[in-house]
């Protein structure tokens, strides 16, 4: 489903991504960890073409994305045709980045009414179950501001669902929530996941990782140093990097 292929990314002279060949397979839920500045967000980001790669190619159900090919050469697509594109691939935020001047409900119904021309009012009735499954029916006409951090974070949840996206792509999505507030959040995903939605996760919840990750993922400097179900990655790492990592954290 998602397949990314020989991607390298630089800034200046620092290689951020230094060859990442990663596939998730539809249903999968892929968690991502690895230390501060291995790259992680970056790759999300790539995923997602809000940065572009140097070298390699993303492609979500066989299209790439970000490019359309003619022959050997790659052009890149209209902004226009990469907000389509978008619109399959869900993407939450640590930060939330919600709509500040919209309600929770209208912020939902945005991308699928403009960005897919959908009708308003049918958008408008799927929106609303999106936010009862998150646990917010009562809070769809509340901004932002009059929500706490886990509420804003499930609307998040909601607004990248709404445009029936083909996978989910999370980006520590509990880090900047008081620690009360990390388990409603992990709860709803974790619904999602063993409701079959496609993932790729970004977290250090490692509770989480080793409950719904078909695959861990563990990057370091720009490169996967290994990758396998949570049983082995977690609990029987190959590498002294991965080591160290996990017991930095557990
Ligand atoms: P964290 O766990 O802290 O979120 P990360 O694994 O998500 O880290 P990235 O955000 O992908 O790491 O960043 C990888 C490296 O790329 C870091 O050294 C960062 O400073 C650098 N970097 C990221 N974005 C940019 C940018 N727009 N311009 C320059 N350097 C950048
Ligand atoms: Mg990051």
């Amino acid at each position: 489903l998602v397949e990314v292929r020989g991607v390298h990314k630089s800034y200046g002279t620092l290689e951020v991504l230094a060859g990442i060949d990663l596939v998730v397979r539809p249903g999968e839920v892929t968690v991502i960890l690895g230390p501060s500045g291995s790259g992680k967000s970056t790759l999300l980001r790539v995923i997602n073409h809000l940065e572009k790669v140097d070298r390699g190619f993303v492609a979500v159900d066989g299209d790439l994305i970000g490019y359309s090919r003619r022959g050997d050469t790659l052009r890149e697509l209209k902004e226009k045709d990469i907000l389509v594109q978008r619109t399959r691939i869900g993407f939450v935020f640590q930060s939330f980045n919600l709509f500040p001047h919209l309600t929770a409900l209208e912020n939902v119904v945005e991308a699928p009414v403009s960005a897919q021309g959908r009708p308003r009012a049918e958008v408008e009735v799927e929106a609303r179950e999106l936010l009862a499954r998150v646990g917010l029916a009562d809070k769809v006409d509340a901004r932002p501001r009059q929500l706490s951090g886990g509420q804003q974070q499930r609307v998040a949840i909601a607004r990248a669902l709404a445009t029936r996206p083909r996978v989910l792509l999370f980006d520590e999505p509990t880090s900047a929530l008081d620690p009360e507030l990390v388990g409603e959040v992990l709860d709803v995903i974790k619904d999602l996941a063993h409701g079959g939605t496609t993932m790729v996760v970004v977290t250090h919840e490692i509770g989480f990782a080793r409950e719904v990750a078909d695959t861990v993922v563990f990057m370091d400097a720009g490169r996967i140093v290994e990758q396998g179900p949570p049983a082995q990655v977690l609990d029987a790492p190959r590498h002294d990097r991965t080591k160290a990592f996990l017991d930095k954290v557990l």
